[in-house]
């Protein structure tokens, strides 16, 4: 709400300004105390729980222009929502001050998520005689945010800074309000603040120019380092070095994932992959995400794994500028953790943990007090996509339409987030990871207390999933709350919708994984009507068995076996298949007993399955070690200029026959793979506007909605936006959060929240 001032006599007037948005920890109130004194305003400024609260005294068209500035002209790292203007009587400051922080209520402030280290700070590193090199230089503008605040409000003693006293100099900086550094609550230099320690055979060190030339010396030699980070550990190795990086695969135990790689600029990454305006934007954006970037030249096999993207990111802190500055080329940034477990945050732990990794450690001694992994995005018609929300975007709140107090969403199972909700925002974890893994769930329990403590939140009602065996499920049964059980593919839906602030029936496209039914079983190609209040199934592939049940997705050869036997009985046998031969014929024997027996085979119709048994069939991926490896392989092979797909003929449920005829067909035309998997995704994109149609022939609906995980799928969703706005349907994707299940959370809260209003 924003009223104005209008007071045309030249005395003086006063009002109080209440704004909300990320207005903490962003370099906002030095920003106000700057515009306040230029244009000759008196009065005050603080942080409150509400946002910040300011005062002003001075002439009506004086307050007019600050309050204009006040929304053009903010730090780049706040967001103003809302600014409340009251008159009030005049006080009659005779300057302007800063008051330090008061805890006011327990309404939601926001939390500034951590920022990457900025030029002008990087500049200070060359000219500041007690910040020369200084590791851990930080502005109003810049640094740690997130990662280091145990409490509210955003104060130094509610950081992990409190154990480190300013110097005299720091002091002084932090109190002169025309200072860079006015209020840099984790402001430091290499007096008083923290510092790196190498631990390394034979070398033990705090000197910072001695740990860059051993780091320089190591990476050289082709060795693995530790390093610590903003929001946790990273592994580090010489990207260009395939001897080392096969050594982090087998001792990371991360077989076939791609790795992420830092770069030391745009143009770096540019000699080695596709970049567009905006990848470059968001590359070197104060968040500093991984951005998925085709590559140009290929790097060794041993990092993209018949990938034809790669992860790149840039240079976020100090130490990473400082590597780049000795070693000039691209370098191995892989979360520091063993496979699935949650990355490292503290030091002892990690000297423990990654022991079988390496004995190489950089540290430092600023505890890591929030866990965040590094985001990932990618741009797919010229919008960001989320991949994974983490550094740089949590604990930043998404707006809802409706109340969502007290709600606690505890989300899916893998890539999970969870999301508490205050006033009419959803304030979403950073991603958790999947929560089998046992420290992972730990860190899931953890994060909601922490959350909970942040924010001030007690939750009244648990939304959750209707998976049984959901950990996140059992966190709701376990408690002693009201529940609202929530159907996964609706989650997904509402996500996408709550990013909108849509809520009306709109035509909801879920394809992903898999997802608990209410039939049952497994769903994961849904049609529906949908609303936030609830929704109705259309339509969705035809069931098929998993053999082995939650094994499959492990075994992309068991479904391409199951959609066969499906369709050809076990004449398929006979059918002269390349993939088969691969399979010890005990295995094939096996699953078509299975199969025919239907012993232990829960029926699925979940799309990501389909492109598993297609991965399968034509040889590119028999076997996973990652979620989702065999879409990813089977995209990365798309051929772009086929532009046919297969027949498709049922349509209720839908049949996905003609899809595999066409591929067998093509498998003994050998046709290549490229071709196959075109036709395969085109097949898709062609079912998907066919229902669509459909549905709006029937219903009346405009709106289509697209959410799971198989939007991830750059090829499909580019294509499929485009062709689907081509005929006049209004499209909604994600953008804000993640396609995949980390956005269930998120669609818990909605519907929670619009069916709480039902109730009363
Ligand atoms: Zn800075
Ligand atoms: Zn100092
Ligand atoms: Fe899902």
């Amino acid at each position: 709400m924003i009223g104005r001032v209008m007071t045309k006599e030249p005395t003086k007037v006063a009002c109080k300004l209440t704004v909300r948005g990320l207005v903490q920890g962003v370099g906002f109130r030095p920003f106000v105390y700057r515009l306040a004194t230029q244009t000759f305003l008196t009065g005050s400024i603080n942080n409150n729980n509400h946002g910040v609260e300011i005062r002003v005294e001075g002439l009506s068209a004086n307050i007019d222009t600050f309050i204009n500035n006040l929304k053009t002209k903010a730090p780049t790292q706040s967001h103003i929502e809302s600014i409340y203007i009251e008159k009030q009587a005049l006080h009659g400051f005779s300057y302007f001050k800063i008051i330090n922080s008061t805890t006011l209520s327990d309404e939601i402030t926001q939390i500034s998520p951590d920022i990457a280290v900025c030029n002008n700070c990087l500049a200070d590193r060359k000219t500041q005689a007690h910040r020369h090199n200084y590791a851990f230089i930080n502005c109003t503008n810049c640094g740690p945010r997130y990662s280091i605040i145990t409490s509210i409000p955003y104060d130094r003693e509610n950081t992990t800074m409190q154990t480190f006293q300013m110097c005299a100099t720091c002091q002084s900086e932090f109190s002169t309000i025309d200072d860079r550094r006015y209020h840099a609550q984790p402001i430091a230099c290499n007096q008083c603040g923290p510092h790196y320690q190498l631990i390394s055979p034979g070398l033990k060190t705090t000197n910072y120019e001695e740990i860059l030339s051993s780091i320089t010396q190591l990476l050289k030699q082709g060795e693995i380092i530790a390093i610590k980070g903003l929001g946790g550990f990273h592994l580090v190795c010489d990207a260009l070095n395939k001897t080392a990086v096969q050594q982090l695969r087998k001792k990371k135990k991360r077989h076939d994932k791609p790795f992420a790689v830092m770069f030391s600029d745009s143009n770096m990454v540019t000699q080695y992959a596709r970049c567009s305006q905006h990848e470059k934007k968001l590359l070197e954006s104060w968040r500093r995400p991984i951005v998925i970037l085709k590559s140009t030249q290929s790097f060794s096999i041993e990092i993209t794994k018949g990938m034809e993207t790669i992860g790149a990111f840039l240079p976020y802190m100090p130490l990473h500028h400082d590597l780049f500055s000795r070693f000039h080329s691209p370098l191995v940034f892989t979360s520091g953790n063993l496979s699935n477990e949650p990355i490292c945050i503290d030091n002892t732990q990690a000297q423990h943990k990654l022991a079988p990794v390496t004995s190489h450690f950089v540290w430092h001694n600023r505890p890591i007090q929030n866990r965040v992994d590094d985001s990932v995005a990618m741009v797919v018609n010229h919008k960001t996509r989320l991949i994974r929300r983490a550094r740089g975007y949590c604990p930043e709140p998404i707006h809802t339409q409706y109340n969502t107090d007290g709600i606690l969403a505890s989300g899916a199972e893998m890539t999970n987030t969870f999301a508490i909700g205050k006033g009419n925002q959803a304030i979403q974890s950073q991603y958790i990871g999947d929560l089998q893994d046992y420290e992972t769930h730990q860190f899931y329990q953890e994060t909601i207390q922490c959350l909970g403590k942040l924010f001030n939140f007690k939750p009244q009602i648990i939304a959750h999933d209707l998976h049984p065996d959901y950990l996140s499920t059992h966190l709701a049964e376990k408690a002693t709350l009201p529940t609202d059980g929530i159907q996964h593919h609706h989650a997904h839906i509402a996500a996408c919708m709550a990013e909108h602030l849509l809520d009306e029936k709109v035509i909801g496209v879920a394809f992903d994984g898999t997802g608990y039914g209410t039939d049952g079983h497994s769903w994961g190609s849904e049609f529906m009507l949908a609303d936030l209040a609830g929704f109705q199934r259309i339509t969705h592939f035809d069931y098929f068995g998993l053999p082995g049940g939650n094994a499959v997705i492990k075994k992309p050869w068991r479904i391409a076996i199951s959609l066969l036997y499906k369709y050809y009985g076990t004449a398929f046998l006979q059918m002269n298949l390349p993939f088969l031969k691969a399979i010890p014929e005990h295995q094939i024997t096996l699953i078509v007993r299975a199969l025919s027996k239907s012993i232990n085979t829960p029926l699925s119709c979940s799309a990501g399955r389909v492109f598993d048994a297609v991965a399968a069939m034509t040889q590119m991926c028999l076997n996973t070690t990652f979620q989702a490896q065999a879409p990813m392989l089977l995209e990365s092979a798309v051929n772009p200029h086929i532009h046919t797909a297969y027949p498709i003929t049922n349509l209720r449920p839908i049949s996905l026959q003609g899809i595999i005829d066409g591929v067998i067909k093509d498998i003994h035309r050998n046709e290549p793979v490229t071709n196959i998997s075109a036709r395969f995704h085109n097949s898709i994109i062609q079912i998907i506007i066919k229902q669509a149609k459909r549905i709006r022939n029937h219903h009346n609906i405009n709106k289509v909605v697209l959410s799971g995980g198989c939007f991830q799928n750059a090829y499909i969703l580019s294509k499929l936006e485009k062709l689907l706005a081509k005929e006049d349907f209004q499209v909604y994707t994600h953008s804000v959060v993640p396609a995949n299940d980390s956005c269930i959370a998120l669609g818990q809260m909605v519907i929670a929240a619009k069916r709480r209003t039902l109730c009363v």
